[in-house]
Formats: structure tokens, C-alpha cells, sequence
């Protein structure tokens, strides 16, 4: 499975130091504690999940006194699973999207080179292949490549891109897709932004310029703002969702390319400290590769 695939790194990477920390330890004690402090800090869970796990399986042993090494593996899965549980109190079981008046609109924001293209794309093939009426909005003008690639997947899982070219006005965008979206009936519009984060009072002009007119045609939308993180940059993926959740209200995330690197454990440590439900994980550059996150088969892949 693609899953189990593109985790593979972060397992190893995680296992082979956990199994290091408790090698020779028949009872988890203050030192097994620290080291897996360690295991867990490098495995870019972040240093406040981290404590978190840790005070928590220190209560376990104060409780039971006695705590065997043995059973870390099944302890830490609980605990993840119950981290992970607090912010996707929903699985999602596929790539349905919620019934709405007129078009479900999600606004895709994040920095450049984060795979936020990639991602509209792959999501477009995915609704696309359920039966729904995608339209997308290449409301990244800034970037040349932002908007040829957006249409360039749109030919390739032939779905209509609105379009002004390049350095227009990313809400005349937006204002296009949104209506189109309504007056074809379309099940999802979704919308690439610039989401510039070099300034914040920028970002935040931007977007609400966005929602301003597409509110105009779907009064409801956006329904989804949705952050793209890209997971192999460990630690740089929880400050850009510090900045964007400063800027503006995000409602979900997406983590990228989780294939190739050992930072797996952001997803874990993300979605605990911003409270955020991640909804698409990417494990690797096909479009299937993209995939509804399911807490579930996430932990039950980490820990098989
Ligand atoms: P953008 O600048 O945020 O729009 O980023 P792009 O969508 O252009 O993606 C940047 C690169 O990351 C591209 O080469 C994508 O193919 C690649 N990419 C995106 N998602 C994934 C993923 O889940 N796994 C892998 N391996 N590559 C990905």
C-alpha cells in the first residue's frame, strides 16, 4: 500500500532510534524517559506534543509503578492515536465532499513550492473520479508556473481552469471561478491562491478580498481554507502554520510529500498543536498518492 510506502522512512528512522533507546531496559525508568524525549523531538513531533507524550506516559508509570520496555511500542500508539483523535474527530472515509448550498468552495493557500498545485490537481482528479463537477481558479497569478501548471492539470483530468494569466488581479480570479461555479452547477470550485507570506497584513488583504467576492455568488463559502504544508521540512512546516493561522482562519490542512523523508511525525505533532483536522496526506507524486487522512490507518501503518 502507497501509505505504508511512503511512511517507510519515517518509520525506520523512528524505530531504529526508539529501539536504541530502550535496548538493555527491561523497565521504562527516568533514562528510557529522556531518550525517548529524544526519539521523539528528532522524529519532528515537536518539543509540545512531545512533552505531552512524555507527561503522560510518566502518569502510566507513576500509576503502575512498574512499566515495561516491551509495552512502549503499544503505549505510544494509544497515545498518538488519542493526540490525533482530539482534531479529526471525523475520518474521512473518502474523497466525498460535504453537501452544501451551491458549490463547495475550498481556498488552497500556502507557500511556494509546498506542492499546492500538485495538490489541486491530484484533489481534482480524485473528485472528478467520484462523479462531482470540478471547476478550479489559478488565483496564484504571481508565479507563471503557479497558473500554467494549474492548467496543465486541469487538461490532464480534464477539468475546467479559470484563468486570467499571470500578475492579475487574484480575486477577478476568484470572482470567475465562483461564478462559473454557480451558474454550472458545480459540485467544487476550488481555488489556488498566492498566499504571500511575506507580509501578513498582505495575506490577509488577499484573502479577504477573495472570500469578499465569491460570497457574492456562494454566500456560505469559502467552506474550506485549506493549508498546504510540505512534510519533509520538518520544523518549517509548524512555523508556516504559525504564520498562516495568525494571518487568516484555517479550517484544514493538507501535508505533503511524506514519501522520502523521516519527518513523518510532523503530522502528528501539526494537527496536535494547531488544533487542526488534516485531511490529505501526500506520499508520493501520483495522483492516488494523494490520500484522505484516516488517523486510523495512519497509526496502524506507523506502528505495524
Ligand atoms: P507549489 O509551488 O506549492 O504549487 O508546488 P508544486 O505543486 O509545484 O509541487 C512542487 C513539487 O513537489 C513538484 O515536483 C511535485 O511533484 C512535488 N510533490 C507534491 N506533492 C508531493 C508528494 O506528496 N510526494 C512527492 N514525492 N512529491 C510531491
Amino acid at each position: 500500500e502507497s501509505l505504508d510506502k511512503g511512511l517507510e522512512k519515517s518509520k525506520q528512522n523512528f524505530f531504529t532510534k526508539l529501539n536504541k533507546a530502550v535496548v538493555g531496559k527491561s523497565t521504562v525508568d527516568a533514562d528510557v524517559l529522556d531518550e525517548l524525549e529524544e526519539v521523539l523531538i528528532t522524529s519532528d513531533v515537536g518539543v509540545e506534543t512531545t512533552v505531552k507524550i512524555i507527561d503522560r506516559i510518566e502518569e502510566r508509570v507513576a500509576k503502575d509503578k512498574y512499566l515495561n520496555t516491551s509495552e512502549l511500542n503499544q503505549i505510544l500508539r494509544e497515545e498518538i492515536a488519542g493526540l490525533l483523535s482530539e482534531n479529526n474527530t471525523k475520518d474521512l472515509v473518502d474523497f466525498d465532499i460535504p453537501k452544501v448550498d451551491g458549490p463547495y468552495v475550498i481556498l488552497v493557500v500556502g507557500v511556494n513550492g509546498v506542492g499546492k498545485t500538485t495538490t489541486i490537481g491530484k484533489l481534482a482528479a480524485q473528485f472528478k473520479a467520484l462523479g462531482k463537477n470540478v471547476i478550479l481558479g489559478a488565483a496564484d497569478t504571481f508565479r507563471a508556473a503557479a497558473v500554467e501548471q494549474l492548467i496543465m492539470w486541469g487538461e490532464r483530468v480534464d477539468v475546467p481552469v479559470v484563468s486570467k494569466g499571470m500578475n492579475t488581479d487574484p480575486a477577478a480570479v476568484a470572482f470567475e471561478a465562483a461564478k462559473r461555479g454557480k451558474e454550472e452547477n458545480a459540485d467544487v470550485v476550488i481555488i489556488d491562491t498566492a498566499g504571500r507570506l511575506h507580509t501578513k497584513v498582505n495575506l490577509m488583504n488577499e484573502l479577504s478580498k477573495i472570500k469578499n467576492v465569491v460570497q457574492k455568488f456562494i454566500p456560505e463559502a469559502p467552506h474550506d481554507v485549506m493549508l498546504v504544508l510540505d512534510g519533509s521540512t520538518g520544523q518549517n512546516a509548524f512555523i508556516q502554520a504559525k504564520e498562516f493561522t495568525k494571518a487568516t482562519e484555517v479550517t484544514s490542512l493538507a501535508v505533503t510529500k511524506l514519501d522520502g523523508t523521516a519527518k513523518g511525525g510532523v503530522v502528528i505533532g501539526i494537527s496536535d498543536q494547531f488544533k487542526i483536522p488534516v485531511k490529505y496526506i501526500g506520499v508520493g507524486e501520483k495522483v492516488k498518492d494523494l490520500q484522505v487522512f484516516n488517523k486510523t490507518e495512519f497509526v496502524d501503518s506507523f506502528f505495524k
